[in-house]
């Protein structure tokens, strides 16, 4: 809903009330200006209507905390989500117990282990 301020007298008149006004100046009428001539019939009044831009809030900060929630939010959901199991590697008890065994039995001791090993 667009409002119109008086450029005179500072009063606001929203849409409903321009429907019981007589616009006096034309839109292409004095150049550039923005500012319309209404002749209000309800008490004969005149004014000097000026659109009024919708007010918008501070755009930069609200902005900002926004993504700040939205950046909060995502990382609460990702900390919500159950973590998936690493798999840990697997080590077989029969391979480590077959493979190094075997590599030193079949191993064939020398003269000199077979003698350092009577020593004891
Ligand atoms: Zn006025």
């Amino acid at each position: 809903m667009s409002e119109w301020i008086c450029v005179v007298c500072s009063r606001v008149f929203d849409h409903d009330a321009l429907e019981n006004a007589v616009q006096i100046t034309s839109d292409h009428g004095r150049g550039r200006s923005r500012t319309q001539t209404y002749r209000f019939v309800t008490d004969g009044s005149f004014h000097h209507l000026k659109k009024v831009k919708p007010k918008q809030p501070p755009h930069l900060p609200a902005s900002e905390s926004k993504d700040a929630e939205l950046l909060q939010e995502v990382i609460e959901t990702l900390a919500a989500l159950p973590t998936p199991p690493v798999p840990e590697p697997e080590l077989k008890p029969e391979q480590l117990l077959q493979v190094t065994p075997e590599i030193e039995e079949d191993k064939p001791l020398t003269a000199m282990e077979i003698a350092w090993n009577r020593r004891k």
